[in-house]
């Protein structure tokens, strides 16, 4: 499927959807015009979360993003409000779950080779937000014996996993480090259960070099990336090239904002550099055109040795645009620090505590260490990160079990 092809069929998807949206869809009937062309499509505004968040405030509880009446919609789910701030609720219709769950069991396992008589474990508590829950619809869809996780300790999970035999783990990337830990503290040789495949999403772990290579040292197995939002649905999946994560073009119309605020097609040649811009094609229940995500990426066309025609983010999202902290000038992504943390075995959880300093930030990685050499695995940690970033930051070693814990997203960043 060549660029032009992919491009026609995004069109063709507009223009019905965007005239369905447009004969009842109340935040968005100002916002939008019919779509003949591409250019049709470049003159709508922007959307941003803000925009979703104060129409939901305005006219609780759902907004009045909706394309058709409440009684169409079958599913709730909403943010995990990691960011601070309220949850957006978000609605589905029985075919715009469908849409998630069969790019599920098409795209993302198709990509990692999940087949159906693989048992995928999900290492996740199931509520109200998105998490794996269409992951799980996916491989149930594909044929494949899925086991939910939810409601046990990290050693419930690891038992169950391996009594099960389970083949394939979903989870956060820094929950199957944990899972890792906890598997070592017990003496359990994961490489030698039956698990082949991990999927992760929720953080950019999983396409950190870093990071990956200890989840498959740790688990003997091959790891993807996923990426995707609660009221976006899923955008990328990783191949077996390993270098970054595809964009689902056959579901979404990508686009990339500059630094300096203008929005660019994606590019035939070279790489692009910006916040990711997406509009998906398959939930026109509760739509979003043009959403700014706020993730960070670099996305290329150039080919892909997996064959796929969808362009990929380099290193995949490599960071929130929001979560750009800087030191002594240097602007610096979470991500960047996670790469040189996770060559240390002996750090586990770690965080990077930023403080304001008479209107300066000053920057201190938190480093959780097993064993008795802590002091001198942050100071080499320094070291690394004077070398590789360019920065002086503080390296500080605090207690086991001192930083916070999810199993839904990692909070890196932690503003004192
Ligand atoms: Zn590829």
């Amino acid at each position: 499927m060549a660029t032009g092809a992919i491009r026609a069929a995004q069109l063709e998807r507009l223009h019905a959807g965007v005239e369905s949206v447009l004969r009842s869809n109340r935040f968005y009937q100002a916002r939008l015009h019919p779509v003949i062309t591409w250019n049709d499509f470049e003159r709508f505004p922007l959307t941003t979360k803000d925009e979703i968040m104060t129409d939901q405030q305005a006219n609780p509880p759902f907004g009045t993003n909706l394309t058709f009446p409440l009684d169409t919609y079958s599913r709730l789910h909403q943010t995990s409000g990691t960011s601070g701030s309220r949850p957006l609720r978000w609605l589905d219709t029985p075919q715009s779950w469908e849409w998630w769950v069969r790019i599920w069991a098409e795209q993302i396992y198709g990509s990692a080779g999940v087949r159906p008589d693989d048992r995928v474990f999900f290492a996740f508590s199931f509520g109200p937000f998105i998490g794996f829950w269409s992951a799980f619809g996916g491989a149930e869809r594909l044929g494949a014996l899925v086991v939910p996780g939810g409601a046990m300790t990290t050693e419930q999970r690891l038992r169950t996993m391996i009594e099960l035999r389970a083949t394939v783990l979903c989870s956060t990337p820094t929950y199957a480090i944990r899972l890792a830990e906890a598997a070592q503290a017990a003496g359990i040789d994961l490489t030698a259960s039956d698990i082949r495949i991990t999927i992760h999403a929720g953080e950019p772990g999983a396409s950190v070099d870093a990071t990956r290579d200890l989840i498959e040292r740790s688990f003997g197995a091959r790891c993807f990336d996923h990426t995707g939002m609660t009221e976006l649905g899923p955008t990328g999946v990783s191949c077996h090239a390993r270098d970054g994560v595809h964009l689902i073009e056959s579901e979404f119309v990508f686009e990339v904002r500059d630094d300096a605020g203008a929005v660019h097609s994606l590019p035939e040649t070279g790489t692009i550099t910006g916040e990711l811009v997406a509009t998906n094609l398959g939930r026109w229940g509760s739509p979003l055109i043009r959403y700014r995500t706020g993730d960070r990426v670099e996305v290329t066309r150039a080919t892909c040795a997996c064959g796929s025609p969808f362009a990929k983010m380099v290193g995949g999202i490599r960071g929130r645009v929001d979560d750009m902290f800087t030191v002594r000038g240097v602007n610096l992504y979470p991500s960047q620090v996670e790469e040189l943390v996770r060559r240390y075995n002996a750090i586990g959880e770690f965080g990077i505590e930023i403080k304001q300093v008479r209107g300066m930030e000053e920057v201190t990685i938190l480093c959780e260490c097993q064993g008795d050499d802590g002091e001198t695995t942050v100071s080499r940690l320094a070291a690394d990160l004077r070398l590789a970033l360019g920065a002086r930051i503080e390296c500080r070693q605090v207690p086991l079990g001192s930083l916070p814990r999810s199993e839904l997203k990692s909070r890196r960043l932690i503003r004192a």
